[in-house]
């Protein structure tokens, strides 16, 4: 466990904690804003937890890579304003108790978290404040409508996309949207030399000159979003979703540019909360098929093929191309997603958890509910009207969006070669075969 020194605070100066966690900016920061407007010397913490960081594998991972990155840039933004920012290593619910055994804390403040662990942390933490008689407070920050918020007229959670989405767009106002402008408050921050921050070698992780998305929203790309989303040639997507994931820009922001300037846009942000409201309501699909019957599927999951499909070595060239791409980048293009996701499901009949957990490896913007709610959109088995029929046939999906080849091309360069894998299932045969075994449990069922 770390805890830096905080130089010059002894027990008599009340501070509040603002704890960080996917909301790593100083503006327009629900929870930060909350503690600035109401307290004096606020002091941001952010928690290297080693609870999640235990179970990664890679020393150089590029999400720990990517918030260390984040983490210095907030930590350099307060030392402009005299404060600093105190990141921490180890599990949160020590670094808590140490910090009320050192110094004297008045409140701590943070945002919403509706991932189950952190639903569990987050009450724990709760609990021990609590117990000391230290208010914690938590505000919804990463999403637009939370919890219950968006609820059909019987009360039930939407299950089904279109309806959800009409209902969030009938209950949107401007109030929702408005910047949260701390700026105001910045006086409000605990003044205080720089402190220490442990490197990420300390944290038994490695450096690596990763290159990542932008920060900065491209107007002129939204505009032309609902056109160029699906054209794999050329960069027709944000890019955005690695800094919706950590909070680096806001969801305010975003969805007030999305409102101003293309809908096909905005229709995305809210499946991003559309998954966020299913998770919150249904943390078993973490585990299970969202529709149960689904969970009798007899999944072939041959290790060979799995191997292949990780690779990027199937022998159907688009598939391998948007696996390469995740290989070497992090990222993948939405249609990719969905389009490697099918194939591996579909024309494989590889278990969607199996797929879904090698993205959480890969995917710099890896975030549980979406994963979830594409793997198994893919998978057939989730919020979606029969869509166990939607097969893509990945030689027909280049035509469509990959004419010239350009991205295949691009990502995939040796698939004319003569080595090159020949296709690890015929794709007739294997479309026939998921029909088969879809139906099947289908009929079975209502038999
Ligand atoms: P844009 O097209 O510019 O969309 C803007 C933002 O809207 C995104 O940044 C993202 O936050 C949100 N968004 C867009 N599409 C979706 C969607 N289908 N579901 C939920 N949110 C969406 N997205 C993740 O953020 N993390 C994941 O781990 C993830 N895993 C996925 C796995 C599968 C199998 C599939 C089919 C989709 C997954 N997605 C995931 C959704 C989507 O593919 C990515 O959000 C998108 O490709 C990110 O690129 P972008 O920022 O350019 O998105």
């Amino acid at each position: 466990m770390h805890i830096p020194t905080i130089p010059q605070l002894s027990q008599h100066i009340a501070i509040t904690l603002f704890w960080f966690r996917r909301d790593l900016r100083i503006v327009d920061n629900h929870g930060l804003y909350q503690a600035l407007k109401n307290h004096k010397n606020v002091l941001p913490i952010f928690i290297f937890d080693t609870n999640i960081l235990d179970k990664i594998g890679d020393v150089a991972d590029r999400r720990v890579n990517f918030i260390y990155v984040q983490i210095q840039r907030v930590k350099t933004e307060l030392q402009k304003l005299h404060s600093s920012l105190c990141v921490c290593y180890g599990q949160p619910m020590e670094i808590y108790k140490e910090l009320i055994n050192r110094i004297l804390i008045r409140a701590i403040y943070t945002n919403h978290d509706y991932e189950p662990y952190a639903r569990e942390r987050d009450q724990a933490v709760q609990d021990l404040f609590t117990k000391h008689h230290i208010p914690f407070q938590a505000f919804k920050d990463q999403i637009i409508f939370e919890k219950d918020e968006i609820l059909k007229e019987d009360g039930a959670p939407y299950t089904v996309f279109t309806p959800y989405m009409k209902k969030w767009k009938a209950k949107l106002i401007p109030n929702l949207t408005k910047v949260l402008d701390t700026q105001p408050y910045f006086q409000n921050f605990l003044k205080i030399p720089p402190l220490r921050l442990l490197t990420l070698e300390d944290m038994g992780f490695r450096i690596k000159s990763y290159s990542f998305p932008s920060r900065e929203i491209d107007i002129a790309l939204i505009k032309q979003y609902d056109q160029q989303r699906n054209n794999l040639a050329i960069k027709g997507t944000s890019q955005l979703s690695v800094h919706l994931r950590l909070g680096t820009i806001s969801i305010r922001t975003a969805t007030r540019i999305a409102l101003e300037h293309n809908e096909a846009w905005l229709n995305q942000l809210i499946w991003r909360n559309f998954y966020m409201m299913i998770l919150w309501h249904f943390p078993n699909v973490i585990s299970s098929s969202f529709k149960a019957i689904y969970d009798t599927i007899p999944w072939i999951n041959n290790e060979q093929h799995f191997q292949a499909w990780c690779k990027g070595r199937t022998g159907y060239p688009l598939v391998d191309a948007g696996m390469q791409e995740l290989n070497r980048t992090g990222y993948m293009h939405n249609r990719l997603r969905m389009i490697t996701a099918n194939f591996l499901t579909k024309h494989l009949l590889i278990d969607w958890r199996w797929g879904e957990a090698y993205f959480s490896k890969k995917l710099l913007d890896y975030e549980l509910a979406s994963n979830n709610g594409g793997w198994q959109w893919a998978a057939g088995s989730g919020c979606d009207a029969a869509s166990y029929f939607r097969i893509f046939n990945p030689t027909l999906q280049i035509q469509k969006f990959d004419p010239n080849l350009t991205y295949i091309k691009k990502w995939n360069p040796r698939f004319q070669e003569r080595d090159y894998p020949k296709p690890i299932v015929n794709q007739q045969e294997a479309r026939e075969r998921a029909l088969k075994i879809y139906k099947k449990i289908l009929t079975d069922q209502q038999g």
